[in-house]
C-alpha cells in the first residue's frame, strides 16, 4: 500500500478535529438528521452523520442527503423510530421517512467481510457488487455477521465505527462528525486528502477495484465532481482493472449512470470517464463513439453543461432528458437515416450497441422517443416541414427543450419554445400547419338542454 505523508494507518485510532478546527456548523446540518443523532445518542449508542455530508460539509458544500452511522442495530432503531422501515434484502439499513419525502439514511457501522466474502461488497442504500447473494439468504435480525452458501468468511459483519470507516471506498467519504463534541473524527486520512484535494482509495486499490469494480467509477465520480486528483498509483490501477467493469450488475450500473447524470457536474464527470476509457465500458458501442469521436463528444460534453447550470440553479433536470442529452450526438446520424419512424431503428442500435448498463425498457422507451421528436424538430427547423400532429404526443415539451438546447446552445426561458423558432426561421407559415389539432368532439350527454 503506497505510503502518504499524514495518513493514518488502521488500528492507529483516529485523528479528531475540534470544532474550532474545521467549518461544519450544525446549522449547516438537516434538523430532521440532528434529532435522529441526539436521540440516539441519548439512548446510548455511538451515533455520528458519514458519508457525503460530512465530506460536502467540510468542502463548504450543501449535502445532497444526510446518512447516519451508528451502532444501533437495525431492528433495535425500528423499535425506537416509528418512522423507520427496514430496507435492502442484501444489506439491512433503516429509512427514516418523514413528511414531504424525506428520508434519512441509518446504518450499522459494518466492516470488511474479508476478501475470502468475493466481490460482495455492500454499499450504502443500495446493492453488493453483481447480485452474488443467495435470494433465500437471510440477514440476521441482531446478529454478527452473514454468511454465504458454502462460504467460510462472512458477507458482511457489524462493526466499530473505525472498522466501518476503513471498509468505505474513499477517504474523503469515510469521515465522521459527532454531533455531541462537534468534532470531525477521521480514521483514513480524509481530512489531510481533503485538503490537498486528492481522492485516494482506502486500503490497496487494486484489491479494493477486484472485491468492487464500481468503486473504479466513484473514484472518477468524485474525482470529477469536487475538482480533486486522482491519488498516486490508482489512475494505472483504473486502467489496469477497468475492464472489471463489464461484470457488474446491469441495474447497479444502471443506478451509478443516474447518479452521475442527476448530480452535479455531469459534463466533468463524463470527460473524466471518457479519459479513463470506461465510456465504452459502460456504454458499449455508444460509449466507444463517444470516446472515439472527440467532435462528437464536444457536442454532449456542451449539452450536459447547459444542463449542469440548469441543476446549479435550482432546476433539475429528469433522467429522460439527462440520458437524451448525453445519447443526441450518437443519436442524430441514426434519426437523420431513418424515414418516418425512427423508433425501430434506434431501439435495435440501442439493444445491439452491448451496453454494460441496461435501461429499464420504459425508461428506454421514452429515451427513444424523445430522441425521434427532438430529431423531428431539429429537422424541421432545416425545412419547414412539421408533423404538428406530435403536438399531443406526451414528449412534446421535453423533446422541444430538447430541440432548443441542441439549436441555441441553451435552456429556453419560460417564454422560449421550438415553436418561436419555427416562426422566427419561417416567419410566414403558419404554426401547426394552420390550424389547430383536431379536437374530439365533448361527447353529447342525453338529450340537449
Ligand atoms: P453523494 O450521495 O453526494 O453522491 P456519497 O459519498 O454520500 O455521495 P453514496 O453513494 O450516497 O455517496 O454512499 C454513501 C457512502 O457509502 C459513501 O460516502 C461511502 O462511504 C460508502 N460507499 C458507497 N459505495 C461504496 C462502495 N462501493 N464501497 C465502499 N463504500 C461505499
Ligand atoms: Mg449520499
Amino acid at each position: 500500500m503506497e505510503v502518504v505523508a499524514g495518513v493514518q494507518h488502521e488500528g492507529a485510532g483516529p485523528l479528531i478535529l475540534p470544532r474550532a478546527e474545521h467549518c461544519v456548523s450544525r446549522r449547516d446540518i438537516d434538523p430532521e438528521a440532528l434529532k435522529i443523532l441526539f436521540r440516539l445518542q441519548r439512548l446510548g449508542f455511538t451515533a455520528y452523520l458519514t458519508g457525503g455530508a460530512v465530506r460536502d460539509m467540510l468542502l463548504g458544500r450543501k449535502p445532497k442527503d444526510f446518512d447516519i452511522a451508528t451502532d444501533a442495530r437495525p431492528n433495535q432503531i425500528r423499535k425506537y423510530f416509528a418512522n423507520a422501515f427496514i430496507i435492502g434484502r442484501r444489506f439491512r439499513l433503516a429509512h427514516i421517512r418523514f413528511r414531504g419525502g424525506k428520508v434519512i439514511e441509518v446504518a450499522t457501522f459494518r466492516r470488511d467481510p474479508g476478501p475470502a466474502a468475493g466481490s460482495a461488497v455492500p454499499s450504502s442504500g443500495t446493492a453488493f457488487a453483481a447480485g452474488q447473494i443467495p435470494a433465500a439468504q437471510k440477514p440476521p435480525e441482531e446478529g454478527g455477521a452473514v454468511m454465504a452458501a458454502g462460504e467460510r468468511a462472512p458477507l458482511y459483519a457489524f462493526g466499530t465505527p473505525e472498522e466501518d470507516a476503513w471498509r468505505r471506498d474513499i477517504t474523503v467519504n469515510a469521515l465522521f462528525y459527532d454531533p455531541a463534541t462537534a468534532a470531525v473524527i477521521d480514521y483514513v486520512g480524509g481530512v489531510a486528502d481533503l485538503r490537498q484535494g486528492r481522492i485516494r482509495v482506502i486500503g490497496d486499490a487494486a484489491e479494493r477495484f477486484r472485491e468492487d469494480p464500481v468503486r473504479i467509477w466513484r473514484v472518477i465520480r468524485y474525482a470529477a465532481r469536487l475538482g480533486f486528483a486522482i491519488g498516486d498509483g490508482i489512475g494505472s490501477e483504473i486502467l489496469e482493472q477497468r475492464q472489471l467493469l463489464a461484470g457488474c450488475s446491469e441495474s447497479r450500473m444502471y443506478e451509478e449512470l443516474s447518479k452521475d447524470l442527476l448530480g452535479p457536474r455531469s459534463r466533468d464527470v463524463f470527460a473524466l470517464h471518457r479519459e479513463y476509457g470506461v465510456l465504452r465500458l459502460l456504454l458499449g458501442r455508444i460509449g466507444e463513439a463517444l470516446e472515439n469521436d472527440e467532435p462528437m463528444f464536444a457536442v454532449s460534453s456542451s449539452l450536459l453543461a447547459s444542463a449542469d447550470a440548469e441543476k446549479e440553479a435550482g432546476r433539475p433536470l429528469g433522467l429522460d432528458e439527462m440520458l437524451s442529452l448525453l445519447l443526441w450526438p450518437w443519436a442524430a446520424p441514426l434519426l437523420s437515416q431513418a424515414g418516418s419512424d425512427p423508433f425501430p431503428l434506434l431501439k435495435k442500435a440501442f439493444l445491439g450497441a452491448g451496453m454494460v448498463v441496461s435501461l429499464p425498457k420504459g425508461m428506454r422507451a421514452q429515451v427513444i422517443d424523445l430522441l425521434a421528436l427532438a430529431g423531428r424538430m431539429v429537422r424541421a427547423l432545416g425545412d419547414g416541414n412539421m408533423r404538428w400532429s406530435a403536438r399531443s404526443r406526451p414528449g412534446y415539451a421535453l423533446a422541444s427543450r430538447l430541440c432548443y438546447m441542441i439549436t441555441q446552445g441553451r435552456v429556453p426561458t419560460a417564454g422560449e419554445s421550438f415553436e418561436d423558432l419555427y416562426q422566427k426561421t419561417f416567419p410566414g407559415r403558419p404554426l401547426w400547419g394552420g390550424s389547430s389539432p383536431r379536437r374530439r368532439r365533448p361527447r353529447r350527454q342525453g338529450p340537449a338542454a
